[in-house]
């Protein structure tokens, strides 16, 4: 059995009379990815900043890397790196600079601190950078920065608190590759993220955070499978030939291409059509021998399969998903 290397229960945090985390329970396995999704205002950095030992939680019990936070909360913050949206970076020092800073506060010895700086460095590509101001640093060589600092004290957590806002692709991908390479080193990384792809991509579970609790929680597969959201797209130029098929499709007697439910609403404006479908080849096949005996020729099809901003969107919309659907996934 794998240890937990992240356990909350019942975390509890108001600030004045707004309740941001109303019972939150969380269980992060050693050497995985955990994303904690949410939108604006969710409460995802309070989750942060309860859990690295910045905030205190007005309720709750806490274990990182084995250690009671309440009770110990020195040996938590020896467990855990953290960087935040807010670096840690000195712009008005250099890279290596802000490095040997780091290396200090971690009580090394000199040539340790130097060898394990330098090494960073290279490690994240800041080799060439490092005898320049950190404040003439690209957005995305700050954030190598900030991780690398934060690896100076080897910790086996780490909390990354939105690493790629605001950041170009090609930077957002580099980062990528840092998050895989740390969890193959055997670190447990705690991210969150407003970027779906950016916990599609990386995380082995994700908890979606809204109003005050985790509205849903599970694999990214496991989480698309809970929206109803695959269909097939007919798009048309023509409105004669839209309208008619529309109208077709009203009659249709097949299982999938029923209209009337959400997925079968024909978008005027756009002359789309819209039919639910998992995708599947054999669906495919009796949708489209169906589209030529009713004589519709639509001027593009694609397949549309749920991805997580379907998820996203359905779990923190207004309506949120059925309760029923809810329990299924806690
Ligand atoms: P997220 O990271 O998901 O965007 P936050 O955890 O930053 O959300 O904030 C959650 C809610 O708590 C917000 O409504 C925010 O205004 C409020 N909040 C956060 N920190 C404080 C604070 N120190 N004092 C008062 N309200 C706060």
């Amino acid at each position: 059995m794998t240890s937990l290397a992240i356990a909350a229960n019942g975390l509890r945090k108001s600030y004045g009379d707004k309740t941001v985390l109303d019972g939150v329970d969380l269980a992060v396995p050693e050497g995985t990815v955990f994303s904690l999704l949410g939108p604006n205002g969710a409460g995802k950095t309070t989750a942060v900043k309860i859990l690295s030992t910045l905030v205190t939680a007005d309720a709750g019990d806490i274990r990182i890397g084995g250690h009671d936070l309440a009770a110990d909360p020195q040996a938590v913050r020896g467990a855990i790196g953290v960087t935040g949206q807010f670096s840690a970076v000195d712009g008005l020092i250099t890279g290596e600079e802000n490095m040997l800073l780091m290396a200090d506060l971690h009580h090394l010895p000199r040539a340790e601190g130097r060898r394990v700086a330098a090494e960073l460095l290279e490690r994240f590509d800041l080799t060439e950078a490092a005898k320049k101001p950190a404040s003439t640093y690209s957005g995305g060589m700050k954030r190598r920065l900030d991780i690398a600092m934060t690896l100076v004290g080897a910790p086996r957590i780490i909390f990354l608190d939105e690493p790629t806002t605001g950041l170009d692709p090609r930077s957002r991908h580099t980062m990528w590759q840092i998050i895989r390479g740390l969890v193959s080193d055997g670190v447990t990384v705690f991210l969150t993220t407003q970027y779906l792809e950016e916990a599609d991509q990386l995380a082995d579970r994700i908890a979606v955070l809204n109003d005050g609790g985790i509205a849903a929680e599970g694999s990214a597969e496991e989480l698309k499978r809970l929206i109803p959201g695959g269909h097939v797209r007919l798009r048309f130029t023509d409105p004669a030939a839209y309208r008619s098929a529309a109208s077709a499709l009203r009659e249709a007697t097949l299982p999938h291409a029923r209209t009337g439910s959400r997925g079968g609403t024909p978008v005027d404006e756009a002359l789309v059509l819209r039919i639910p479908s998992d995708g599947s080849q054999r669906e495919l096949r009796s949708l489209l021998d169906w589209l030529d005996s009713a004589g519709i020729e639509a001027d593009e099809l694609t397949v549309h399969t749920p991805d997580l901003d379907d998820v996203f969107f359905a779990l923190t919309g207004p309506a949120g998903i059925p309760a029923q659907t809810k329990e299924n996934v806690r």
